[in-house]
């Protein structure tokens, strides 16, 4: 790898493409709830052709962030499962977050997919502190809940 690029790299950590996050985010899933990630299954996952599904792996695998094998599906290297689970993590605190709101649980899931992907660290410090406060103070949720329809 060229040492621009590497450079570049190190100063996006909190930049990773929307791409490349939802790959890690739904590799994760499926190596959590099956034990393993295929191409196929990532396929279905996102919705997308095995072809390109093929290239951004061989991308994830040329970023060391995977290692695929044709025939035997893929695994997550030391980095990509911290980055897989820094996505799942933040994942989970958004829906807490608008959980904690009221916010109806369809709306919650897609909103989330979207925000997750484009908010900056110290938003989502300024939420987990937020989401903090809301998880011991009822009253305040039973009346940010109670707002109209
Ligand atoms: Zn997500």
């Amino acid at each position: 790898m060229f040492a621009g690029m590497r450079n570049k790299k190190a100063s996006q950590t909190a930049g990773t493409s929307t791409a490349v996050e939802d790959y890690l985010e739904r590799i994760l899933e499926l190596i959590n709830s099956k034990g393993y990630a295929r191409v196929i299954d990532i396929a279905a996952a996102l919705k997308i052709s095995q072809a390109s599904v093929t290239n951004m792996v061989q991308r994830l695998d040329a970023e060391g962030l995977l290692k695929y094998e044709k025939y035997r599906g893929l695994i997550l290297t030391g980095a990509g499962k911290k980055l897989a689970r820094r996505i799942a993590q933040r994942h989970n605190l958004l829906t807490e977050f608008l959980r904690l709101l009221g916010v109806d649980d369809r709306v919650i899931h897609q909103d989330v997919e979207g925000m997750e992907h484009h908010i900056s660290p110290s938003t989502l410090r300024a939420i987990a502190a937020l989401t903090q406060q809301l998880r011991h103070r009822p009253a305040l949720r039973a009346r940010l809940q109670a707002r109209p329809a």
